[in-house]
């Protein structure tokens, strides 16, 4: 009871006062089918990473026929230099578990998760005020806001797993199994957990969502390009003087108006990794491309995730290179034997390019390797990890190494 009392004093149900809930009120009068219109239509692509469209995610999930059906919104945010997830849950948990309930009722799922990755303590101590505050308000449970529609929602803590962020070992996760990746297809909106259709969007994709439904004219599709609609949030760190998350609508900004409004550079700029460290790099002198999928896809990189790093001369390429590929060594789930073993191997090379200089026979090697990677492992990880390394080694730093 005392501990109920301190609850209801926290900032977190007064913030919850003076939340609208507008895009779920609106949603509630609204037909799944038309909800799911209204999202492909406003053009949003999902902002884990991958970018796929998010309405079309949605379409596959309501046409399966199933008893139950899941929506896990993926909080397990890993990927080097990206914050932007923490920012919404620990400043907006309202804006995020809304987007959850939207989804929930657009694809007739009426059990989720929220699965945070375990080192976001805050963001897990915020959350779970929020759930627990929304059950007494009645936006979880039976009957949400009186509406005909049930929702249970629970929160899983991540155990330090950087594989778990793959949607299927996510799942796995939550099953209780090891994180390990699985085979796709059957994608998770086909069987996904516990075999059931399941929905898995990132944390700023419900977001979004839940601004998508605030209004009745779809303002999203209007913002942004033809393939990059709206705005992204852009988690801009290393070396600028104003490290922090920026909202950029899509097409508006370059790559170095983004590092400016981020303060502009500490030190002489050398690359910028757009996207965190699944994207290639961008040199210094190719920083005039326009912030979109289609301009960053045509200059070989990515939006990513979001997470953009910018990196001075400062930094020795071989040291950074280590760390990285390092990195990947440590954190690959090893099921995919061309994910661990190639990652060991790359690992191996760098270690003799340190020792004994660079040479062109190092860089077809990283290259084989990569593309074995990409042909053969089962999930984003694998397939993206060697991006980072091979586009420094590709570009022109081997000059620098050499
Ligand atoms: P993916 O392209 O395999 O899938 C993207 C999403 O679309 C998934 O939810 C998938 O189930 C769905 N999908 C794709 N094709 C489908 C189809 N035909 N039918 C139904 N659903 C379909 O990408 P991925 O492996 O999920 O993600 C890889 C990305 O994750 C990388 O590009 C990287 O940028 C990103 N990433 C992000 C973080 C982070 O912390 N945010 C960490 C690591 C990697």
């Amino acid at each position: 009871m005392i501990e109920e009392k301190i609850f209801l004093k926290t900032d977190i149900e007064k913030t919850m006062d003076n939340y609208d809930f507008l895009g779920l009120k609106n949603t509630l009068k609204m037909s799944p089918e038309n909800i799911v219109k209204k999202i492909t239509e406003s053009g949003l692509r999902g902002r884990g990473g991958a970018g796929f469209p998010t309405g079309k995610k949605w379409q596959f999930a309501l046409a399966q026929e199933s008893d139950i059906k899941f929506l896990i919104c993926n909080a397990d945010e890993g990927e080097p230099g990206t914050f932007k997830d923490r920012f919404l849950l620990e400043n907006m948990p309202f804006k995020v578990l809304e987007g959850i309930i939207i989804a929930a009722y657009a694809v007739k799922a009426n059990f989720g998760y929220i699965y945070i990755r375990g080192e976001y303590a805050k963001a897990i101590e915020v959350f779970e005020k929020t759930i627990k505050d929304a059950y007494h308000r009645g936006l979880l449970g039976k009957k949400i806001l009186g509406s005909n529609f049930d929702f249970e929602l629970r929160l899983v803590k991540g155990a330090g797993a950087y594989v778990c962020g793959d949607e299927t070992s996510l799942i796995n996760s939550i099953e209780g199994k090891r994180g390990q990746s699985r085979i796709k297809p059957p994608y998770p909106v086909q069987k996904g957990l516990f075999g059931k259709p399941t929905v898995v969007n990132n944390v700023e994709t419900l977001s979004t969502v839940a601004e998508i439904m605030k209004y009745e004219d779809n303002v999203y599709a209007k913002m942004g390009t033809e393939n990059s609609k709206g705005t992204k949030l852009v988690s801009i760190n290393g070396d600028v003087k104003l490290p922090d998350v920026y909202e950029i609508e899509f097409g508006s900004m370059t790559i170095k108006d983004i590092i400016e409004l981020a303060g502009g550079p500490k030190d002489e700029i050398n690359f910028v990794v757009p996207g965190g460290l699944a994207t290639s790099i961008l040199k210094y002198d190719e920083l005039e491309v326009l912030y979109t999928y289609e301009d960053l896809e045509n200059n070989g990189s990515s939006v990513g995730s979001g997470g953009m790093i910018v990196v001075s001369k400062k930094h020795d390429l071989i040291e950074l290179l280590l760390n990285v590929s390092d990195f990947f060594v440590k954190e690959t789930c090893g099921t995919c034997f061309p994910c661990r073993e190639g990652n060991r191997n790359i690992k191996e090379i760098l270690l003799k390019m340190k020792r004994k200089g660079y040479n062109d026979e190092y860089k077809k090697i990283i290259g084989d390797l990569r593309e074995s990677i990409m042909l053969a492992a089962r999930c984003g990880f694998g397939q993206s990890s060697v991006n980072f390394i091979y586009s420094i080694i590709d570009k022109y730093f081997y000059e620098e190494v050499k």
